[in-house]
């Protein structure tokens, strides 16, 4: 009988789950089976024959998925059921097909009375004794005698993986064991301790253990049925209610001690739990209850139990085959766990202690890896020399008298570290960090001076085209009053994608040949096709928008030249530890005297025609105004197109009387520039732009700066917006316009009415919104965090400190190529950086 179950089975699995392997379908099939040949079955065969009907229950009305399920898993239990069919029911080998085989029996008894047992111990998992060796070479399948376990074989080497199961995992991008071991828990839930069931509250997640004492099934038609039981511990009893799980009664009825997981309700007054998590207390370390429990990213089919019971045997079988990478010093001095341990400890942990020890162990990984690649990279920059900038301190003192101002303390600090960098002979790899309108490009033309007068070229690279073209200006301005005239100063060429023909072949010529000595451009400046003649100094303005790549690109293109960058976005200390820990960093955190706060307001909507008359009442007193009308997410069309049609009803309906400008990015380059240039010299009032201002634009005349639906930007940005006024001693306006209901109590905007400072911004920016929004991954260059947080500024600097130690020994770590092969590993997962 069991072999012809087995066949139809195998026929239906032929044919598609579609309930047809006979006629009148499978389901009917079972029905009849049931019926008619169980009662006239041999008891032991009874039993079995019974435990895959039980299991097939209700496959008529099934999905197709869980019929495929439901076919695999009797399949096998028939398998198993066979190949121990010459011995009674009992022993069986497997775990499982014992408990398969307790499940199938018929007889229910259950016990009354509340008499529960006393609560058995939970064996603790097995753990490898702290300092033991990692990886015991000869690691094997469980039970599977003979077969080496391969950390990077195909998963389906662990046993009980069908196709279905293979499938599933596959999506989750789990195709070896070592993938499975990084697939790491989403999170933890604490089912440790048990609650006593007398004390167990409504509303709460609670774990407890006790005794079935009572247990039945009820069938509210073909696809209904509830199995209820009734847990008793000393303390009390609940009920427990399951659906369409008919099987759970023969399994409580043989094997009654269980353990509960989950959310108790009150269902007609009386405490039950509702569908529970739920396991068998058997000599087997609890998995899924009783014990912290790691959660799992599931993918459809795929049941929580399952992925985590695959998960146990293959972190039982695989994780003690993690090499060890990390020196044994840096282990010690950091104190962390093996990787083995730590592997196991983070998906199965015993107590949170050791969950936390092994996340620490984790983390340091990521961290150590990062710091690494970052001090090796800062090394090597190091070891070449560099170009020796020549300034005396009473030339540098000349220098500074020709400014139209005078440095802040803060300006002066920054200049003589860079001065510092360039005398050392070493090359410069310098971040001067202050906000905007702090003035940062003045120090940088002090810096491009000194490279100029002992002869070498510099370069600025600028993020856009009118900020090059401003910069141009600016700089040019600058070294003409610090050479005393415009005949005495170095020349200086604009090379952007807009500069073309001949003046371009002009400019390139120069820059080769050496007659020009500065060249301010965009990404331009370091294509394929312009060379340099000596380089010396580069200057990246805004670098977090320019890629580790196009740094490396200027490097190649001259003689190891200083680097400056420049950045009005302030980078978190623990990220100025990490990813430009190759960085030594400037900050200016000092504005220029006579600065007033910009003051900042939200306007409703309906206040909008105020926010106009105040802009044309600024206008009347000789002021400036932008108005910033940017599109999220949407494409530089739709953007140019929506500031374009604005542009029109403005410069119609709302300021007649106003010269108005538009600026944006579809804009060719000449017109921009003359945009610019008309705005600049106050022949146009107000101008219309997209985001395209965000960054550097300095029209120190102008006072207000309205920026239209303003909710939708992140703080960063919105301050940039702001930084294009504020610049000069008089007061200036950011006003903020929105029709989406709701902006007035977005705390993003009340943050920047309230806060003057990016730095303090950026802090709420994070805070808000994590650092990802800030830095994007990719801007930012780490590599995907997959343990480590940045706000762990001890692990950081323990790891930054064993790092620098370790190349200090062993400087190409030529002695350890486990973890040169996970620095390869970690930079290539997902960033360009190498
Ligand atoms: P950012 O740091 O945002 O790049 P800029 O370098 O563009 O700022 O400087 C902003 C403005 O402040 C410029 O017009 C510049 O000339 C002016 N400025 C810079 N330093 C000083 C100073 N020490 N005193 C007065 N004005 C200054
Ligand atoms: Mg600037």
């Amino acid at each position: 009988m069991l072999d012809m179950t087995r066949k139809i089975l195998l026929l239906e699995q032929t044919e598609g789950f579609g309930d047809k392997a006979v006629v009148g379908g499978l389901q009917e099939f079972l029905d009849q089976v049931r019926r008619r040949s169980l009662p006239q079955l041999r008891p032991e065969e009874q039993l079995r024959l019974g435990g895959i009907l039980e299991l097939l229950d209700g496959y008529g009305s099934a999905a197709a998925g869980e019929r495929k399920a439901m076919l695999e898993t009797g399949l096998q239990l028939i398998v198993d059921m066979q190949a121990h069919s010459a011995a009674s029911i009992a022993p069986s080998t497997s775990p499982a097909s014992q408990r398969r085989a307790r499940s199938a029996r018929s007889v229910v008894s259950p016990e009354t009375g509340a008499a529960a047992q006393s609560v058995p111990k939970v064996r603790p998992v097995r753990r490898p004794a702290a300092g033991a060796s990692p990886a015991p070479p000869a690691a094997r399948l469980g039970g599977r005698a003979g077969i080496a376990a391969d950390l990077d074989g195909p998963i389906e080497q662990l046993p009980g993986i069908g196709a279905t199961l293979l499938d599933r995992l596959h999506k989750l991008d789990i195709r070896t064991p070592r993938d499975a071991l990084l697939a790491y828990p989403q999170r933890h839930l604490d089912r440790s301790s048990f609650t006593p069931i007398g004390n167990l509250q409504p509303g709460q997640l609670e774990t407890a253990m006790g005794t079935v004492v009572q247990v039945h099934t009820q069938r509210r038609g073909p696809r209904m049925a509830t199995t209820t039981a009734v847990v008793a511990d000393d303390s009390g009893q609940i009920m427990a209610t399951w659906f369409n799980q008919p099987y759970l009664q023969r399994t409580f009825a043989s094997q009654p001690r269980v353990v509960l997981s989950g959310k108790v309700d009150l269902f007609r007054l009386q405490r039950q739990f509702s569908s529970p998590d739920w396991e068998l207390v058997t000599d087997d370390d609890l998995l899924h209850t009783g014990r912290i429990v790691p959660v799992y990213r599931l993918t459809e089919g795929l049941r929580p139990k399952a992925l985590r019971t695959l998960m146990k045997r293959c972190v039982d079988t695989f994780a003690q085959l993690l090499p060890e990478f990390l020196p044994e010093e840096v282990r010690r001095a950091a104190n962390l766990m093996s990787l083995a341990e730590a592997t196991a400890q983070y998906h199965f942990p015993d107590t949170w202690d050791t969950r936390l020890a092994a996340e620490r162990r984790l983390a340091f990984d990521e961290l150590f890896l990062i710091q690494l690649t970052v001090l090796q990279r800062r090394r090597e920059w190091q070891r070449e020399p560099g170009p020796r900038f020549e300034l005396e301190d009473t030339r540098v003192r000349e220098l500074l008298n020709r400014l139209p101002f005078a440095l802040t303390e803060a300006q002066r600090h920054a200049l003589d570290e860079v001065l510092a960098d360039v005398r050392s002979g070493r090359p410069m790899n310098r971040l001067i960090e202050g906000d905007v309108g702090s003035g940062k490009t003045v120090v940088a033309a002090l810096a491009m001076q000194a490279a100029v007068s002992n002869g070498w070229q510099a370069v600025l690279m600028a993020p856009t085209e009118i900020l090059a073209e401003q910069h141009y200006h600016s700089i040019t301005d600058l070294l003409d009053r610090l050479n005393g005239d415009a005949f005495h100063a170095p020349v200086v060429r604009l090379l952007t994608g807009a500069v073309k023909g001949r003046a371009r072949t002009d400019t390139l010529r120069a820059l080769k040949d050496g007659s020009a000595s500065i060249a301010v451009g965009t990404q331009a400046l370091i294509q394929q096709g312009v060379e340099l003649d000596r380089l010396g100094l580069a200057v990246v303005d805004e670098q977090h928008r320019f890629g580790v790549d196009q740094r490396k690109g200027l490097r190649q293109k001259g003689f190891n030249p200083h680097v400056l960058v420049l950045t009005a976005t302030p980078i978190p200390r623990t990220l100025g530890l990490t990813i430009y820990g190759d960085l030594d960093i400037s900050v200016i955190d000092e504005m220029p005297p006579g600065r007033l706060p910009v003051k900042t307001r939200w306007f409703n909507p309906e206040e909008r025609g105020r926010a106009y008359d105040f802009i044309r009442r600024q206008v009347e007193q000789g002021r400036q105004a932008f108005i910033i009308y940017p599109l999220v997410d949407e494409s530089e069309r739709m953007e140019a197109r929506a500031a374009t049609a604005e542009y029109e009803r403005l410069r119609q309906r709302v300021f007649p009387t106003l010269q108005l400008g538009l600026l944006h990015g579809r804009m060719k380059s000449r017109e921009k520039e003359e945009v610019m240039a008309a705005f600049a010299a106050n022949r146009t009032q107000v101008l219309v732009s997209t985001s395209v201002v965000e960054v550097g634009i300095d029209v120190p005349n102008a006072t207000v700066v309205a920026i239209e639906g303003a909710e939708r930007f992140g703080l960063s940005q919105l301050h940039q917006f702001r930084g294009r006024v504020g610049r000069s001693s008089e007061q200036s306006y950011c006003i903020l316009l929105s029709d989406a209901p709701g902006a007035a109590t977005n705390p993003r905007l009340k943050a920047i009415e309230e806060t003057q400072s990016g730095f303090r911004l950026a802090q709420v920016d994070l805070e808000l919104r994590g650092y990802g929004d800030l830095f994007g991954t990719r801007q930012s260059g780490l590599p995907n965090l997959r343990v480590a947080k940045l706000t762990d500024t001890e692990l950081i600097e323990t790891s930054r400190r064993l790092a620098n130690a370790l190349l200090d020994s062993d400087p190409t770590l030529a002695e350890q190529p486990g973890l040169r092969a996970r620095m390869e590993q970690l930079w290539h997962q997902d960033s360009e950086l190498s």
